[in-house]
């Protein structure tokens, strides 16, 4: 049974006249409620995350600014999803909150998944790119501090765009192996150094990635592994506005079920974090994340 965390703040608690595709999720959670292929999937809707596990990664300044909606012009620019409201707020943190209890649900039940986050592009004192605190690494935090058993975690990061706050946040800790595939030509144009980065060139098709995606997951085979996450943002695909990749859907498909027969091999619970997708027309994006979750639903 494969859980996946969603609230409609996910949606509403960003601007409706934002550029940024909001209506994704909830597409995504209509199109899988009335498919016939959902028998292994149950919506849980998530609560708000207790903010200690926000300081626990996140400046303190930082955190407080936000949660007291006072961040600055300049520091909202940087994160996106303007005109800005106060409903993002309360969306943060549900959506913080869903992964973190995805986490456990994974650990008891071998995956799960947030219809949201893998919030990458946050760093400890400050948001970027559409991310305001990075889910990965409080989720890792929250995982090691909870959970004894599973103290070596893999972020397994396949968004087209870098793990950049990712990379930069948890350089020093070794228990946190991030790996990141991503085009070199995208945001963002100052790339961090992860444990393995795999920049790929401009315009790359399934072929090609998928050859590089198998010897790369062979690297990280022997590695110490008591759980991992997967960013899974689909904005590798051919129809996508930001991404420079050349992806298909079938070779989407094919990258999650190599990921997923990696996931089985390493008998490791693993973390569906969304992450990005921004096809024109959305409908390629909500096809390539319902996909997504109907593939790992029969973990
Ligand atoms: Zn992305």
């Amino acid at each position: 049974m494969l859980e996946i965390f969603y609230h409609p703040i996910y949606t509403s608690g960003i601007s409706k006249s934002s550029n940024f595709p909001r209506d994704r999720y909830q597409l995504i959670f209509e199109s899988i409620s009335k498919s016939n292929r959902n028998k292994d999937i149950k919506f849980k809707i998530p609560k708000k995350i207790n903010v200690k596990h926000l300081y626990n990664v996140h400046q303190k300044d930082y955190v407080d600014q936000f949660l007291k909606g006072k961040l600055s012009e300049v520091q909202q620019r940087k994160i996106g999803l303007r005109p800005w409201t106060s409903k993002i707020i309360e969306r943060t943190l549900f959506i913080m909150g869903g992964s973190v209890s995805a986490v456990i649900s994974s650990i008891e039940n071998g995956a799960s998944a947030n219809l949201a986050g893998g919030t990458h592009h946050a760093y400890h004192d400050y948001g970027s790119g559409y991310c305001v605190f990075n889910d990965l690494v409080i989720s890792a935090y929250y995982c090691k501090e909870k959970f004894k058993r599973y103290q070596n975690i893999l972020i397994l990061d396949l968004d087209v765009h870098q793990g950049d706050g990712t990379a930069s946040m948890v350089k020093t800790d070794k228990s946190i192996f991030t790996f990141s595939m991503h085009c070199e030509s995208n945001f963002p144009l100052k790339k961090q150094v992860s444990d393995l980065d795999v920049p790929l060139k401009k315009g790359m098709k399934d072929k090609t990635y998928l050859k590089i995606l198998g010897s790369s997951l062979e690297k990280l085979e022997d590695n110490d592994t008591d759980i991992i996450f997967f960013q899974a943002g689909v904005d590798g695909l051919v129809h996508d506005t930001l991404g420079h990749l050349s992806l298909s859907h079938q070779g989407m498909m094919k990258r999650n079920e190599m990921v997923l027969s990696f996931c089985k091999k390493k008998r490791c619970p693993v973390v569906i974090f969304m992450g990005g997708g921004y096809s024109k027309p959305i409908s390629h994006t909500v096809k390539a994340f319902s996909e997504l979750f109907f593939q790992f639903s029969n973990l």
